[in-house]
């Protein structure tokens, strides 16, 4: 192609860009100028008419005043028995998306990776009626909790504009601040501040923004049947501290974690590209976030999945500091064995021996700390989970360890979905350098965590003793697959001889 040629094209596109740009301004004016025309036609049209209707007139921004004002509780949290046919949202239009540079829309600022948190700025992530137009996060608070009040409000049980009473949340103990709060690469995946949320923006708060703290730290006193036999067996100790007394009930102190994620930070971690990213989340959500495609502008995103927990045993302090030892375990939910008991797999005996591991460091004068991750089933979910179960059990041959990754690769076309490269965040937040003993065996929490700049110094796989005999078929198949272990790792043929309970020997 000549550059004549070329050259005509570029202007040909400069000169519809230009049109453009003069339709939208001229639209925005013509909608501030008749909003109140607007909202007559919007009246107009039933609640229950057709959505895309009501969405020709709802592509911008327009908040009616009256929705700014707070709104009364309503006086029965009990849902009606009759169908609500007023819709609560008949005052609002729908706003299906909203757009950078769009009148109206102006996000409060937010500089990630910001040690201060009044320069960083909240995250804003409500579609409340002051809040709507200054949200600079994609997504809903509460992880995937938010369907639950969506649905709350749908039954009328709940105000959709209830901003929430925050006195007396705030934290039980002090965590941070850590000069890695302030380093965008070492925290990607939550906000270093959610817990001090609602002190750091108060002022926000108290004019009526809708900002919600992402993290909870409190404390509790845990009994566990296993730690209970460890003190009956002189296991452990009980010291009046940690381990309170002869039941063997443990205090600690916990904290829980919402994911917000800071989308390019997010993306670097995983070597690819933001949009591409961006576009994923939007396809594979079923195209539940649109502003992740319209509103690059907005970096952080706050995914509908489960977050994680933190279990701190000894003095919190000790943490931190690198002069006292600490012992790790980070445990990925396993809810058929972590609650239930399962012998099919050893993550409940792999997550008590962490945590006694972590009292007894504890009681040592450092500190220990259980990070659990709602990332059931390898992240697959346990409708994935027991499908394998299944085709396991089922298999030619019997349930072998050499079959045993297969079986999850056949049905969920990938045998991991954890991938642990956001994983480490949680301990740089907990101001971690070095880990003195990591309570796993996995490759993949190890490298993430050495990559990430902390040391671990000795690794601790799972004792012999504490494999329940079902789960053998799993763990020497990791092991052949490079989880560490100080064990023998088995040849393919003998991984052939590794074989699982057989449904046919349990008489139902
Ligand atoms: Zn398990």
């Amino acid at each position: 192609m000549s550059d004549a040629v070329l050259h005509k094209i570029l202007e040909s596109i400069e000169a519809l860009k230009k049109d453009q740009e003069s339709l939208a301004v001229k639209l925005d004016s013509f909608q501030a100028q008749n909003k109140e025309e607007l909202k007559k036609l919007q009246e107009k049209l039933n609640p229950t008419t057709s959505i895309s209707k009501t969405t020709v007139i709802a592509n911008k921004v327009i908040v009616d005043e009256k929705e700014t004002e707070e709104l009364q509780p309503r006086a029965s949290l009990e849902p009606s028995s009759e169908p609500n046919k007023q819709s609560i949202y008949s005052d609002r239009l729908i706003i299906l998306t909203t757009y950078p540079d769009q009148f109206g829309i102006k996000p409060i600022s937010l500089k990630w990776g910001e040690l201060d948190p009044i320069v960083r700025g909240p995250i804003v992530a409500s579609r409340h009626p002051k809040s709507i137009k200054i949200r600079n996060a994609i997504g809903a608070y509460g992880g995937s909790y938010c369907v639950y009040r969506a649905l709350a409000v749908a039954m009328g049980a709940l105000d959709p504009n209830h901003l929430p009473d925050f006195k007396n949340t705030e934290p039980t103990v002090e965590i941070g601040p850590h000069p890695q709060w302030g380093n965008p690469d070492k925290i990607v995946s939550f906000d270093p501040f959610g817990h001090i949320a609602t002190t750091c923006f108060a002022n926000q708060i108290s004019q009526g923004i809708d900002i919600r703290p992402t993290i909870a730290i409190t404390r509790a006193h845990m009994k566990l049947a296993e730690i209970e036999n460890s003190v009956k067996e002189g296991r452990l100790q009980i010291d009046g501290k940690v381990v309170l007394n002869d039941t063997g009930e443990l205090n600690v102190v916990k904290a829980a974690v919402e994911p917000v994620w800071y989308l390019p930070g997010v993306a670097a971690r995983f070597g690819i590209d933001e949009g591409l990213l961006r576009r994923a989340l939007f396809e594979d959500t079923g195209g539940m976030y649109p502003e992740l495609v319209t509103r690059p502008d907005l970096k952080v995103f706050l995914p509908p999945i489960g977050g994680l927990s933190v279990y701190i045993f000894g003095n919190p302090k000790n943490v931190s500091d690198a002069s006292k030892k600490l012992t790790v375990r980070v445990h990925d939910e396993c809810n058929g064995s972590d609650v239930f008991g399962s012998d099919i797999c050893t993550c409940r005996p792999y997550l008590i021996f962490g945590m006694e591991e972590c009292v007894k460091e504890a009681q040592n004068g450092g500190s220990g700390v259980i990070v659990y991750f709602r990332k059931e089933g390898r992240a697959l979910g346990e409708v994935t989970k027991y499908l394998v179960y299944n085709a396991r059990k089922r298999s030619t041959g019997g349930d072998t360890a050499d079959n045993y990754f297969l079986r999850t690769e056949n049905v969920a076309g990938v045998k991991d979905m954890r991938f642990q490269a956001l994983m480490p965040d949680v301990l740089h937040w907990l101001g971690i350098t070095k880990i003195d003993r990591m309570m796993s065996m996995s490759n993949m929490k190890y490298e993430a965590i050495v990559g990430s700049g902390i040391a671990i110094h000795e690794r601790i796989p799972i004792p012999d003793e504490l494999i329940p005999p079902d789960s053998r078929v799993e763990i020497d198949a990791k092991i052949a697959d490079g989880y560490f272990s100080g064990g023998k790792i088995l040849s393919k043929e003998e991984l052939t001889k590794v074989r699982g309970r057989e449904w046919d020997d349990i008489q139902h």
